[in-house]
């Protein structure tokens, strides 16, 4: 809160240096319980009775020391616009906007949450956007100014399918920097997943071709309110601006899902849907017809689909 460039005000009328004024945030934090002197999350969940609901992958984030730290985990927010989704009762919203988001857009299914997204949006004047609406419906373009970054506790139903569509836009590069996301752990481990490993498949073919996506939390179950039944990691991608290896996506799409939809099947055989002399094309491209999808990493794929579509 710059006023004039003296001593920033502390938002009670006194202006302070800024040794006082850490002193003042530490004990307003410890007075309020909270980082931004809004009443803590429990009781805006109370106050606005937001009993979580499963259908909708409800399980909030209470501890606002910890959706700072998420926020952070994304870089500097202050001069971009960030996309949430789901931010439920503003758990990481507050997170985001405290760590200084020049301006965020919110999107929630549930309409019961909107009056406490309002109590927020108050609070940072011009600094917050709520839209009551699912996010695999709204147009969230119309209302964001690049850079953008996108960063979410998502709800488990739509994670991925949200993630598929934001790394596969019809253009590259895509409207986000990058994407800081919480996922269940098995998740997480399937975006970064190396070949040979259990988790990889499309997810970290797709996600890892466009990106470069690390897991950088790990959260328990005892996180969350309520506690879900799995455990938790916060992903983030950050966009590369163009892609690792050249390929058509819709070609890299489609042989992927051929060779994962059986992957213990070896290559000459999941690929036969392809027609022709699969053995042939593979065998020219440096690739056993023996081996199996799991074995075969990025540049291969990346090949095998720039063979497929010089047909
Ligand atoms: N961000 C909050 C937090 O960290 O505490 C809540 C996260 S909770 C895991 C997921 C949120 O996504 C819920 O508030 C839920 O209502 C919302 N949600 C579920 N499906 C949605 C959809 N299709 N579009 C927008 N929001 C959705």
């Amino acid at each position: 809160m710059a006023d004039g460039g003296g001593a920033p005000l502390t938002g009670y009328g006194l202006r302070l240096c800024p040794r006082r004024r850490d002193i003042f945030e530490q004990m307003k934090g410890k007075v309020l319980g909270t980082i931004d002197g809004l009443p803590p999350l429990r009781e805006v969940i109370r106050a606005h009775d937001l009993v979580a609901r499963k259908q909708l992958g409800q399980n909030f984030l209470l501890d606002l020391n910890l959706t700072a730290k998420i926020a952070r985990m994304a870089g500097d927010l202050s001069a971009c616009d960030v996309l949430e989704v789901g931010p439920g009762p503003g758990g990481l919203t507050r997170g985001l906007l405290a760590e200084g988001a020049r301006h965020v857009l919110a999107v929630e299914k549930d309409p019961r949450c909107m009056p406490a997204l309002e109590e927020i949006a108050r609070a940072f004047p011009g600094r917050l956007s709520v839209i009551n609406g699912d996010a695999l419906e709204v147009d969230v373009l119309a209302h964001l100014t690049p850079p953008i970054r996108i960063i979410a506790n998502l709800p488990y139903n739509v994670g991925t399918e949200l993630l598929i569509r934001w790394l596969s836009p019809p253009t590259w590069p895509p409207f986000w920097e990058s994407l800081t996301l919480m996922f269940q752990k098995e998740v997480a481990e399937r975006i970064v997943a190396r070949p040979g490993s259990d988790h990889y498949g499309r997810l970290a073919l797709l996600a890892q071709w466009r990106s470069e996506p690390k897991i950088v939390m790990h959260l328990p179950p005892e996180a969350f309110t309520p506690a879900p039944k799995v455990h938790s990691a916060v992903v983030h991608l950050k966009r590369l601006e163009t892609p690792r290896f050249p390929a058509d996506p819709a070609v890299l799409s489609r042989v992927t899902a051929m060779a994962f939809n059986q992957r213990r099947k070896m290559l000459r055989s999941s690929l036969k849907g392809l027609g022709g002399d699969v053995e042939a094309l593979l065998t020219g491209l440096g690739i056993a017809p023996t081996a199996r999808a799991e074995e075969i990493g990025l540049e291969a794929f990346c090949a095998l689909a720039r063979a497929i579509a010089s047909r």
